[in-house]
């Protein structure tokens, strides 16, 4: 069979730059084969302009609110934010079905290979069966009042049932809680419950509100609360930050913990006690777009923290582009490395969804998609 024979300014193999003079070698059907020095490649070497990498991984997005684009107003902070996404999220859809197809193609013309998403309903169903991603859909399911967890996981079951018919090497899926100001006690227990489940994911400390609730059950949380008749009665603060208080739930299993924007180290460490592996996943573009405010990625990298990142939906982003992500790090970050950003992007978002067999590296046998960096990223394989 004809191989593929790629040389770019550099190699980026998922963890480190290579450096200048290699060649990627791939099969037709684009399987790494290997890599090799310039001398050995042989004819037929294909020269671009820019660095190879592995196509990146997506571990945060909502492909299922790509019609609100442009909907919602910014820097509102997120009680706002999600005040509007629930009055307007079934307005003006249009053909979801087509707004759903433009979404998935920009992800793959800026070299997005694998996504996870997160699902409320099973709109995404049919366009995951297309099979031309690979996609994990973290099915979401969210309840305060402690008496109507189960019919709220029922729900979010028969959803989770729909979309393991699916099942095979192109989508995975999980039934994961939506957040701790949104989950009573009770629907933890029956997510955390729910057996081969794994990961899972969770939005986590995306605002200052959602601590000073569990502190002290005040804060801007109660007026929404209200405002959506949402009978918050039986929950009792616990004193701690919203994390210290629903991790231990999770013990044994992995997670996803999603934003993190107002995590403070006593968090990190706390989560590192613990029998649970935690993937720590950052969207800037949606933190800025929402709270104005960026997470202190600093502190993550100090504390060796595993770091992925995510696009969110276009209910808080302009564009669903792990690429326009990193150019955000690096213009609010500019001393933290782009290997090791690469690496969030790539490798890391592998592991946290569990396919780094296949996506993620160029190990040889890998199948990543392959994604040309220059000024932007885009996909050639
Ligand atoms: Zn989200």
């Amino acid at each position: 069979m004809k191989q593929i024979k790629l040389k770019g300014k550099d190699i980026f193999n998922g963890t480190h730059l290579l450096g200048p003079g290699k060649v990627l070698l791939l099969s037709e059907d684009g399987v790494v084969a290997g890599i090799v020095a310039e001398s050995e490649a042989g004819s037929d070497v294909t020269e671009v302009d820019g660095i190879l990498c592995p196509g990146f991984v997506n571990t945060h997005c909502h492909l299922e609110l790509s019609h609100m684009k442009g909907v919602i107003p910014e820097k509102t902070g997120l009680p706002a934010f999600l005040t509007h996404v629930m009055q307007s999220r079934n307005q003006g859809a249009g053909d979801i079905n087509a707004i759903i197809d433009k979404a998935e193609q920009d992800m793959w013309e800026t070299g997005i290979s694998a996504v996870g998403d997160i699902c409320n309903s099973n709109a995404t169903l049919v366009k995951k069966q297309q099979g031309r991603m690979y996609y994990h859909s973290f099915v979401e399911c969210m309840g305060v009042a402690p008496a109507g967890a189960n019919s709220r996981y029922q729900y979010s079951m028969d959803v989770l049932h729909s979309f393991r018919e699916i099942n095979g090497p192109h989508h995975q899926c999980s039934i994961v809680p939506h957040a701790p100001y949104s989950v009573s006690g009770s629907l933890f227990e029956l997510l955390a419950h729910t057996p081969d489940n794994t990961p899972v994911c969770i939005h986590n400390q995306e605002t200052p509100a959602e601590n000073e609730l569990y502190q002290q059950k005040t804060g801007e949380f109660l007026s929404f609360y209200q405002h959506f008749g949402m009978d918050i009665s039986a929950f009792q603060p616990t004193g701690t930050n919203s994390l210290e208080a629903y991790l231990p739930y999770f013990s044994g299993n992995k997670i996803l913990l999603v934003h993190n924007t107002f995590t403070s180290s006593e968090d990190i460490e706390f989560t590192q006690q613990q029998p649970v592996e935690t993937w720590w996943c950052l969207c800037p573009q949606a933190n800025l777009y929402i709270e104005n405010r960026l997470p202190d990625i600093e502190q993550f990298r100090r504390m060796k923290c595993n770091i992925t990142l995510g696009t969110d939906s276009l209910a808080s982003n302009h564009r669903l582009s792990i690429w326009e992500e990193i150019k955000t790090i690096r213009a609010h970050f500019p001393e933290i490395p782009l290997e090791e950003i690469l690496q969030w992007a790539t490798f890391n978002g592998a592991k946290a969804l569990g396919i780094q067999e296949t996506y993620g590296s160029f190990n040889t046998g890998c199948k990543p998609g392959v994604v040309l960096i220059n000024q932007e990223s885009s996909r050639i394989i």
